[in-house]
């Protein structure tokens, strides 16, 4: 029997495990009764790690919602995005439980928070409650299950955080309301090369394979050859008993011929290291398909503490003439079971390759794997020509690698210089490439069309800057094209845009981000003189747009009991909302996903009268005012 990770705690983990004793936590919603999850803690999301359990509420909100244990009330959070109505409950222990996305406080929250909001008159509100204010015994009821905040679907988001608020796995503590008895399951294998020198089936890149189910194992349906040093990587899943949604998988081991390289067991982290996740799984995949391939190999750059693995980190090296053996297994909760097996053949690199199925090319063209320029081209005759690469006012002359069929494949180290153009069979292609951008240290860019200003540590590992600039003066539009979002970047960058367009109305003319489509997202920036600074997290292409277009304000219901409006803003999105009657300001709670403000009073049984005044602030200082008599 194969020993899970899941369950072998180190030293510190178990003292605090021997601190809580089995049944210190109460499952928080319809305790006794099966419960079921459409989320996991460590399961991942597109830029963090899931923090907690989410529990189903039947498809409904208002579901009573139970103290997990006797502890006192040390935060209340409300906020139209995020965690939406949040409480935190802190423990003898040390721990604290969260209960997330609710729809509503019970009564004595409820009225404490509604009163500092009206004090502070703000509907978003953080509140550190005085300890014992709020003393909760274990099963009292604390609220009621929702949708708030950015929940897309009723459920109870719990987590427990330990002692310095690191978010632990609440599955550990065995809650009978939960039942699993599927194992994980795996859908693909990536294999990458990891250096020039390696290959996949004589190929240089990254390449997925699907997996077939031989008996109760997994493996792959064709015979893989490989050679030097290859990254594994993973896309699995897990499900648990009655629900369909597919859950993460919080342990994994690899093992290379026999003995063990890479281990993960996702059962803590800080918040600050969570958007690692971008490169503990593959970016570019993530970001292109949405299928979060696991590395069973850890990237330089990547501080996550949940890691164990051998000197090389994971990456398996592969001998010409052997065969080799790669087992992986992966646990879930439960210690439900799953294996991988399959071999890698090594097989030395050949410069002829002949693949069915081969899409040739008819063009030149190149992409980027890890710090190696991949380019490829037709080939034009029997002896194939090299390629001159120049770069930094230097030629160089670059062998093909090898050919697949009538396609030649050279491969050239950025770390050597990065190439301003190359010259095949006559045909001459330019590259882009601006800088050579460290990973670790502070950098900035200056060019034509934009500045950058990197603090550091803000990206992962080195990225090579392309950027371009498009004008479309038929549209008074213009882009600016920053690097490629196959980059994951860590802490936002400062950027400068120095358009060439002029935008006579500064105030209401922002930064924003376009997608594939051509979906503008409102990114900010201020403006200096001629030139806009932002931040981003993304690489990706931006323009300037001026909104000057108001909000919307539609009334729904008006009476003397309630009030509720429907709000939109076209562009730059809404900012702010205020409603006044007669110089008195009203509480209105923010549902952006129905694009609604209701009311909520101060006194329920005082009625709404007098002169109602709503004004709605969008992000580009537009404002539109609504008034009625009540
Ligand atoms: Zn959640």
């Amino acid at each position: 029997m194969t020993f899970s990770p899941c369950l072998g705690w180190g030293q510190e983990k178990a003292s605090l495990e021997s601190s809580q004793p089995k049944g210190y936590y109460l499952f928080p919603i319809r305790p006794g009764d099966q419960n079921f999850l459409s989320g996991t803690m460590g399961e991942l999301r597109p830029t963090h790690f899931h923090a907690g359990i989410d529990i189903k509420t039947l498809g409904v909100e208002g579901l009573e919602v139970y103290a997990s244990s006797n502890g006192y009330l040390s935060r209340i959070k409300v906020s139209s995005g995020g965690y939406g109505n949040a409480l935190y409950i802190l423990h003898p222990n040390g721990t604290t439980t969260v209960y997330a996305h609710l729809q509503r406080f019970n009564q004595a929250i409820a009225d404490y928070v509604r009163k500092a909001q009206y004090k502070k008159e703000s509907f978003e509100i953080e509140l550190y409650p005085e300890k014992d204010q709020f003393f909760l015994k274990k099963g009292e009821k604390i609220g009621y299950s929702g949708n708030s905040g950015s929940s897309s679907g009723a459920h109870l988001h719990f987590e427990i955080r330990d002692s310095q608020q690191r978010p632990i796995n609440p599955l550990k503590h065995n809650f009978s309301e939960i039942r699993d008895n599927i194992a994980p399951e795996v859908r693909k294998i990536a294999f990458r090369t990891m250096d020039k020198n390696s290959r996949i089936n004589g190929q240089y890149g990254r390449f997925e394979f699907r997996v077939i189910k031989n008996g109760a194992k997994y493996t792959l349906p064709v015979p893989v050859t490989a050679y030097g040093n290859i990254g594994v990587e993973i896309l699995t899943h897990d499900k648990l008993n009655g629900a369909h949604n597919r859950n993460g998988v919080p342990c994994i081991e690899m093992s290379f011929d026999g003995a063990q390289v890479f281990q993960q067991n996702i059962d803590r982290f800080k918040f600050s290291e969570t958007r690692s996740i971008l490169i503990h799984t593959d970016y570019q995949t993530s970001r292109e398909k949405g299928q979060r391939f696991v590395k069973m190999y850890v990237d330089s750059g990547n501080e996550l503490p949940f890691y164990e693995t051998n000197q090389s980190k994971g990456i398996i090296k592969i001998a010409k003439d052997s065969t080799h053996s790669v087992l992986i297994n992966l646990w879930d909760m439960y210690n439900n079971h799953t294996q991988v097996a399959f071999e890698l053949k090594g097989t030395e690199p050949s410069n002829t390759l002949r693949l069915t199925n081969y899409k040739g090319t008819s063009k030149i063209s190149y992409s980027l794997i890890n710090n190696n320029l991949m380019v490829k081209a037709p080939v034009v005759s029997q002896e194939v020509p090299c390629v001159y690469l120049y770069s930094n006012r230097m030629r160089y002359q670059v062998d093909h690698a090898y050919t697949i069929n009538q396609t030649a494949v050279f491969l050239w180290d950025m770390d050597q210089g990065l190439p301003d153009s190359l010259l095949y069979d006559d045909k001459k292609l330019t590259f882009n490439y601006k800088a050579l951008i460290p990973g670790a240290t502070t950098f900035n860019y200056f060019g034509e069309h934009l500045e950058l200003q990197i603090p550091s540590k803000a990206l992962f590992d080195t990225v090579f800057l392309t950027s371009d600039y498009k004008l479309d003066s038929s549209k008074h539009q213009e882009q600016f094209v920053i690097c490629r979002d196959i980059y994951p970047i860590r802490k936002n960058i400062n950027v400068t845009l120095k358009p060439r367009l002029k935008y006579p109305d500064h105030q209401r003319t922002a930064v924003y981000s376009l997608d594939k489509r051509g979906n503008a997202a409102y990114s900010g920036g201020r403006w200096d003189g001629e030139k806009v600074r932002f931040k981003t997290r993304y690489w990706g292409t931006f323009t300037l747009l001026t909104d000057s277009i108001m909000p919307e304000i539609k009334p729904l219901i008006l009476n003397s009991d309630k009030l509720v409006f429907r709000i939109k803003d076209a562009l730059s999105g809404i900012k702010k909302y205020e409603l006044e009657i007669d110089g008195k300001w009203v509480l209105m709670k923010y549902d952006y996903k129905k694009n609604i403000i209701r009311s909520e009073k101060i006194e329920p049984k005082t009625p709404f009268k007098g002169a109602l005044r709503l004004k709605i602030t969008d992000n580009a200082g537009n404002v539109k005012n609504y008034s009625t008599n009540l």
